[in-house]
């Protein structure tokens, strides 16, 4: 089932959209070379705190795994797509990338996003890998409005990745968002045949989360089970938006 929020609660998410974008744009700041993920973490946990709002990753149980994900923050570096656990030692480096992903719990309602932070200079075809995943995410949005469907979102995202020459990571999707952190409807990144092409409809929030592949985006899970990286090692992009249909069109709520 769908929940579609009211207006009021749409200005709870925007709240909780508010903080994330806060934390992720403070980490921006914060990453260079010789920072660590858990420097990261760690900073995000404060202003967390600070806001008098949860983590909404830590904790968090995952069926497939079996266990709890031990951190608020999901720090990915490089070849690491998504669901990388920030460590003491995971010290980054000039010309890495990190995927930063933070999800809040604020007054009920769950905030989620994403970035990908250049550490340092880095190599203008990673940059490029960036602005494509960047601006695959601005598409899906822009088609964030009542009555059209779900794979006018997904179908932009997989254009714009294919046809730069990039390819989208299938095995994540992104998800319908509210109460729940993970609600329905998936949100694949291209037309997958197998999810049902709901229509857009006033009211419905989704968090649109694009992961690109510079090579190869099939993935493997780490050894701590939850960490996903690239089969062949190339590197990969991750951004993440919380949007509402309303009305008045897309409203981007994580966007600081
Ligand atoms: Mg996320
Ligand atoms: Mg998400």
């Amino acid at each position: 089932m769908i929940v579609r929020k009211s207006p009021m609660e749409i200005e709870r998410m925007h709240a909780s959209g508010q903080l994330v974008g806060r934390i992720l744009a403070a980490l921006h700041e914060a990453v260079k070379p010789g920072t660590t993920t858990m420097d990261l973490e760690r900073q995000a946990l404060a202003m967390i705190r600070a806001a008098g709002a949860q983590p909404a990753f830590k904790g968090y149980y995952v069926a497939a795994v079996g266990k709890k994900f031990p951190a608020a923050l999901c720090t990915s570096v490089n070849d690491e797509v998504v669901h990388g656990i920030p460590s003491r030692r995971r010290v980054l480096r000039e010309g890495d990338i990190v995927k930063v992903d933070c999800g809040v719990l604020l007054d009920g309602y769950y905030g989620d996003s994403a970035t990908t932070i250049p550490v340092g200079q880095i190599p203008a075809e990673t940059e490029r890998l960036l602005r494509v995943t960047r601006e695959a995410l601005d598409l899906a949005i822009q088609q964030m409005v009542g009555g059209r469907r779900l794979f006018d979102v997904s179908g932009a995202v997989q254009r714009h990745v294919e046809g730069n020459g990039f390819s989208i990571v299938k095995e994540f999707v992104g998800h319908g968002i509210g109460r729940q952190l993970h609600e329905e409807p998936q949100v694949p990144n291209h037309i997958d045949p197998g999810v049902r092409n709901v229509r857009l409809r006033v009211g419905m929030v989704l968090a649109i989360e694009p992961m690109v592949a510079a090579g190869d985006s099939r993935t493997r899970i780490l050894r701590d089970r939850f960490t996903a990286v690239t089969v062949d090692g190339s590197n990969a992009a991750h951004f993440e938006h919380c949007v509402a249909v309303t009305r008045n069109g897309p409203r981007l709520l994580t966007a600081v």
